[in-house]
């Protein structure tokens, strides 16, 4: 038998996720974000559940390759564009959308001369400070991406730095409609932030990301609730071993925690080699959740990097061969990263590649 640790993906919950982001947004089409290989879920696994999307963003071009070749016809945009003059080959043979975010991406599609027609989205820099044309340079720039005849359709583009915060998106909606003012074309600017909590800048194309996985984009469980977001993948593994602790005894690594009672503790077979967060606390003021057999108690101890020990204080049944739910259904991905200073984005695409991975039957 192979280590009881398994991650299961929910094809269900994708397509359940990609209809919130629709209702929230319901003018807009939806490029389904799929980078960082669906955010550590496979995109052949997640491609039956988001497959009723308008298009799919990612960031390689061998990302985009393997989505054509299972049989996805429709849009696929390139968030970064291209890096070498040579892509621009592929991104024609692949028909593919490109963005382009700066003067080099230009000067090389003026060189390569492709046979179009070309989908670009033009990106604008309205103060993320990371990819676009400055304001003051965008009307220029789409001037000379207009002036190329292989250049098709120009969609005007831009990300926000402070959706889900306190400073919020005013400031950069107001610098970017006062620059594309009177030009024509679509607009895409809303990352899964803007799409729950800013109707204003759903515009033609919404770009959720995180919130078709069912986490949050403050990496705050709580902050999602109302939109009923269901959690794509699940970590599961089982309790592999007991020990009776008495009061004074320590866990694991370090002697973190020390039992102030007698207590019996539960080893999973999960540790940070398997993507599990090392920081993840399990002593002092906070300790991690996790359910043992869906009970919820705490992590306690250090993370090791291949088992962890849980309290089973709540759970006095339990016993090895007991399933563990690290994140999934009944604890969310967000309230972990929490407890470990990060956010859910972060764990899902940390999993491990010797965590083996299941897709859920079901529709
Ligand atoms: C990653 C990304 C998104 C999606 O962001 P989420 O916060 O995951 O919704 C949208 N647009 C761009 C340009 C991105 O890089």
């Amino acid at each position: 038998m192979p280590r009881p640790i398994r991650a299961t993906i929910f094809p269900a919950a994708l397509r359940h996720n990609l209809n919130v982001a629709r209702r929230c947004a319901p003018q807009s089409r939806v490029w389904s974000i799929i980078k960082a290989n669906a955010y550590g879920h496979g995109i052949e696994r997640v491609f039956a559940g988001l497959r009723g999307t308008d298009g799919f963003g990612l960031l390689d071009l061998d990302e985009a390759v393997r989505l054509r070749e299972l049989g996805w016809e429709g849009p696929i945009l390139l968030l970064e564009g291209f890096f070498k003059p040579e892509d621009i080959a592929l991104i024609t043979q692949y028909r593919l959308t490109t963005t382009v975010h700066c003067e080099e991406q230009l000067r090389m599609l003026e060189q390569a001369r492709p046979a179009g027609p070309l989908s670009i989205q033009l990106k604008m820099n309205t103060g993320m400070n990371r990819l676009g044309f400055r304001p003051e340079q965008y009307r220029a720039a789409w001037e000379r991406a207009r002036a190329m005849p292989w250049i098709g359709s120009i969609v005007h583009m831009m990300h926000f730095s402070d959706a889900d915060g306190e400073r919020g998106i005013a400031h950069q909606v107001q610098a970017f409609d006062a620059t594309v003012v009177n030009l024509p074309g679509e607009a895409s600017l809303s990352n899964s932030a803007a799409t729950l909590w800013h109707p204003a800048a759903h515009r033609h194309w919404v770009r959720p990301g995180i919130m078709l996985y069912g986490a949050s984009p403050t990496g705050i469980a709580a902050d999602v609730a109302q939109f009923d977001l269901q959690p794509a993948m699940s970590l599961t593994s089982e309790i592999i071993g007991v020990q009776q602790l008495a009061p004074g005894d320590t866990v694991g690594y370090g002697s973190r925690f020390t039992a102030d009672t007698a207590m019996r503790i539960g080893v999973v077979a999960c540790g940070y080699a398997d993507g599990y967060p090392r920081h993840a606390p399990g002593w002092g003021d906070t300790f991690t959740p996790v359910l043992v057999d869906g009970t919820r108690t705490r992590m306690v101890g250090r993370v090791s990097m291949d088992m962890l020990a849980v309290d089973l204080t709540p759970c006095p049944s339990a016993g090895v061969g007991t399933p563990v739910t690290l994140w999934g259904e009944g604890l969310s991905i967000d309230e972990v990263a929490a407890a470990s200073g990060t956010i859910g984005y972060e764990l899902m695409c940390a999993v491990a590649p010797r965590v083996p991975v299941s897709v859920a039957d079901g529709d």
